[in-house]
């Protein structure tokens, strides 16, 4: 039985990234994988406007939490498949400390295949998810564990592999959308582009309409120029590292309390 390691920033991310992907390998592949989830925050700073905060911190935590759990058990994927690494919303940092929570997370778990947020070709410049992908590349490149895992990047701006859906399968990913009900005012916006997105990457593959676009990342030594993307993808990923992604200002009491609690620990 194949380990596949889906890894997230936050608890929605998966949802519209690799929502059917996920669907066909936890219900439709004769259970001949295992399959978790590893989230890096639990998305604790996740609503707009100060006029939140009083939510924001344990409480949005434990309702995203729950979340979740309701999105992944449509998958049949179950509440100890999935595991929180504790860090805070907006604090995902690229450092040795990091490097070895996942290390140590990989060796124990060997999966066979990981997901992970695109790290460098992506259009997606939250820097929890970039740095969460980064830190897996990092450890599989530098061969910090004794095996190779098959990486699959999402958000990528430089997709290779396809998975493929019908028109009538996007109402799943409407229906794993909804169990996030505190992320309406975000996903409510995203379905258009989602569902446009996903029609020009359908357009990759014969006998789809509709796809999930990968970039499966290659480490062995004759394949490595596949992983060099084009020079307008180059010129993308610039320009979109120049955006001003999601400089929200987190409110400073309860992220220091939060700090202060993870110190204590
Ligand atoms: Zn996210």
């Amino acid at each position: 039985m194949a380990k596949i390691i889906f890894f997230q920033a936050h608890p929605d991310d998966l949802e519209h990234k690799c929502g059917h992907i996920m669907h066909y390998l936890a219900t439709k592949s004769n259970n001949k994988y295992i399959i978790k989830i590893a989230s890096m925050t639990k998305g604790e700073f996740g609503l707009p406007g100060a006029q939140y905060d009083k939510f924001k911190g344990d409480f949005l935590a434990k309702v995203r939490m729950r979340e979740l759990f309701n999105a992944e058990s449509i998958h049949g994927i179950p509440p100890e498949n999935i595991e929180f690494f504790g860090y805070i919303d907006g604090s995902v940092k690229f450092n040795k400390e990091f490097i070895k929570k996942i290390t140590v997370y990989l060796t124990r778990e060997n999966p066979d295949i990981i997901f992970a947020p695109e790290a460098l070709y992506t259009w997606y410049y939250h820097m929890d998810h970039v740095n969460t992908g980064r830190a897996i590349f990092y450890i599989i490149h530098n061969k910090l564990i004794d095996f190779t895992p098959i990486l699959y990047f999402y958000t990528s701006l430089s997709p290779n592999f396809f998975f493929g859906f019908k028109k009538e399968d996007l109402a799943l990913t409407y229906q794993l959308l909804a169990c996030h009900k505190t992320q309406n005012w975000l996903l409510n916006y995203t379905t258009i582009p989602y569902k446009f997105t996903s029609r020009f990457a359908g357009r990759k593959i014969r006998g789809w309409k509709y796809a999930e676009p990968f970039r499966r990342v290659y480490f062995n030594k004759i394949n490595l120029k596949k992983n060099k993307p084009s020079l307008i993808v180059r010129i993308f990923t610039h320009f979109f590292s120049k955006l001003p992604w999601f400089k929200a200002k987190y409110p400073q009491d309860i992220l220091l309390e939060l700090k202060n609690k993870k110190g204590r620990k």
